[in-house]
């Protein structure tokens, strides 16, 4: 890595997430993203208790097909995955990730997060060091309105 960590600057984050469910939206987000192809979530409300994230779909994927998603999560979270970090510059990040997400703003150069080998987003929040503490992953309900799929969910032992 040619970028010196002491050099970088981040862009100060304005909410605190509860780390093991800021963790968990990563996981989902990539699974929703494996298998139904659309973009990561653009509108997350992460709490400590209960979370919701909504995805631009074409239909509704239906309870089934969720259960799925939640058996994948589950199986990723199982996987006792490290999470770790790289700062890279904006360019580099490019190759790597969807930057469409991120402020103007944001600084230049950008921390990459990877969850073992199942998830990679540039990303300047609270995450876990292993997916072995964020316990389990439970839908709550679903709604689908107007292409657009709301997940609610919580956390469990
Ligand atoms: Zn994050």
């Amino acid at each position: 890595m040619d970028i010196q960590e002491e050099k970088t600057e981040l862009n100060a984050h304005n909410k605190k997430e509860y780390p093991p469910m800021h963790t968990a939206e990563h996981i989902l987000n990539q699974t929703m993203v494996r298998l139904f192809g659309c973009p990561r979530s653009k509108n997350a409300h992460i709490e400590r208790k209960k979370s919701k994230c909504d995805y631009e779909l074409a239909e509704d994927p239906g309870a089934e097909k969720l259960d799925e998603v939640e058996r994948i999560i589950n199986e990723v979270i199982d996987r006792h995955l490290p999470v770790s970090y790289e700062y890279v510059s904006w360019e580099k990040a490019g190759k790597l990730v969807d930057l469409s997400k991120l402020p103007d703003d944001a600084s230049e150069t950008l921390r990459i997060v990877r969850i073992g080998d199942y998830d990679v987003c540039a990303c300047i929040g609270d995450h876990v060091q292993n997916t072995s503490e964020i316990g389990h992953f439970k839908f709550l309900s679903h709604d689908f309105t107007d292409g657009r799929l709301r997940v609610r969910f919580k956390l469990t032992e």
